[in-house]
């Protein structure tokens, strides 16, 4: 069991910060997500020293975690956002992110989105096709105004990573393949309304390895090169995210300093602005899932785990087959036993872990579910008509419940019958 930053074990009871995970789940009933704000602020502090010495622009991957408290301590920082939709512009802007510190990434920007977004004045587009820049074009020249783009180019390198989360080989529909992004950028300086201020590229996530990052910015660098003998101006490189975290006990992902350096190795002579969307590098290990078990069943093969944390609180395990430890919240015994974790939800697929050495537990025993501040709460929902977990913030001995949880109410009233019925 390996424990994370602001996240451990003090008298053989797991605590974020200084708060008793136990005595939290007293308060708020399981299951519940927690923070660590001040894991949260290390994290992003870490990245602005890593690039210290770069012109850099960081912008928070809002997808990766958009609770509010959470946007709004990181735009207090200093934090940019990169958004992929209007929900998350707006949410930026309400946590004050100020507009010219937001990219908006994105296959799909559609006409409503991208006027909402010049109306506001954003400080890039992350174009991803032709008929995005034509759009962007008619928009803007539509109310004489300029919308800054750079070209999301599809590198074509191979990121190691789950295939669900890989964005940068050619058979993915992410951006422009960078060997035909030439005529584009051609193109985009021909538009009205535009002005073509970069290159972007993002090749995946959670990377555990440096090396596909550098096959990346090589091709980026070479290709802005390029652009200015075309004739472009580019003064911006936007590299995405993706740099990964541990999940696992024995998982050694790069630090952002070695990531920083490789940036500016590969790219620093070309005295560009560079932008870097950081999203589960920030708060991926800064947050923890918190459940209980409600059943201990003996099947004829397996003995399963049955915790009142689902699928739809935590998708990740089902749909990327994520690892995450999973750690008794009190630790009472050294007793161990094989268990399949599973959640309530009417799936096979609601399982959190196979054949896990655990120790022994029983019913009402809390466990954590470690690593869950990224790709967590977000992509939660209420299959199964079950709530939405409330999540917490701990800073020092203080914690607050930063959303709460709906009532069967709420949910229930949001479906409407027809009058005509
Ligand atoms: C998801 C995403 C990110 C953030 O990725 P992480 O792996 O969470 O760092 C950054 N940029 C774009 C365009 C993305 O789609």
């Amino acid at each position: 069991m390996k424990t994370q930053a602001h996240i451990s074990y003090q008298d053989n009871t797991m605590h974020v910060e200084k708060v008793s995970v136990a005595a939290m789940a007293k308060d708020i009933p399981t299951p519940f997500y927690c923070y660590s704000y001040t894991a949260i602020k290390e994290n992003y502090l870490a990245y602005q020293q890593a690039f210290a010495e770069q012109d850099t622009l960081i912008c928070y991957a809002v997808k990766a975690n958009s609770n509010q408290a959470i946007l709004s301590l990181l735009a207090s920082l200093g934090a940019g956002a990169d958004v992929v939709s209007e929900g998350e512009i707006r949410r930026a802007l309400q946590a004050g992110v100020p507009a010219n510190k937001i990219v908006f990434s994105g296959v799909a920007k559609t006409r409503k989105e991208i006027a909402y977004a010049l109306s506001h004045n954003i400080f890039q587009f992350n174009v991803e096709s032709e008929p995005e820049l034509q759009l962007i074009s008619e928009l803007a020249s539509a109310q004489n105004l300029t919308a800054c783009i750079s070209i999301r180019v599809n590198p074509n390198v191979c990121a190691n990573t789950h295939a669900k989360i890989t964005t940068g080989k050619s058979e993915n529909k992410f951006g422009i393949p960078i060997t035909k992004a030439r005529s584009v950028y051609h193109f985009a300086a021909s538009l009205p309304g535009i002005k073509v201020q970069g290159v972007d590229v993002h090749i995946g996530s959670q990377l555990t390895d440096l090396a596909p990052f550098e096959q990346a910015f090589n091709k980026v660098a070479e290709f802005v090169d390029t652009l200015e003998e075309d004739g472009h101006d580019i003064s911006i490189i936007d590299i995405g995210g993706g740099l990964g975290i541990d999940y696992a006990e024995d998982d050694t992902p790069p630090n952002k300093d070695a990531y920083a350096k490789l940036a500016k190795k590969c790219l620093g002579h070309l005295n560009c602005k560079i932008v870097v969307e950081p999203g589960r590098s920030i708060v991926g290990n800064t947050g923890i899932l918190v459940s209980s078990v409600v059943y201990v069943k003996k099947g004829e093969e397996r003995q399963f785990l049955i915790i009142d944390a689902g699928m739809n609180d935590l998708i990740r395990p089902s749909m990327y087959d994520a690892y995450h430890q999973i750690t008794p919240v009190i630790r009472n015994t050294n007793e161990t036993a094989l268990y399949d974790v599973v959640g309530p939800v009417c799936e096979t697929g609601d399982t959190f872990s196979k054949n896990r050495e655990l120790p022994v537990l029983q019913s009402d025993d809390l466990v954590a579910i470690l690593s869950c501040g990224a790709y967590g709460s977000v992509m939660s929902s209420t299959y199964n008509t079950r709530l939405f977990a409330p999540e917490i913030m701990v800073k020092d001995e203080q914690y607050s419940v930063i959303r709460s949880r709906q009532s069967y109410q709420d949910v229930i009233e949001q479906d409407v019958i027809p009058p005509w019925w």
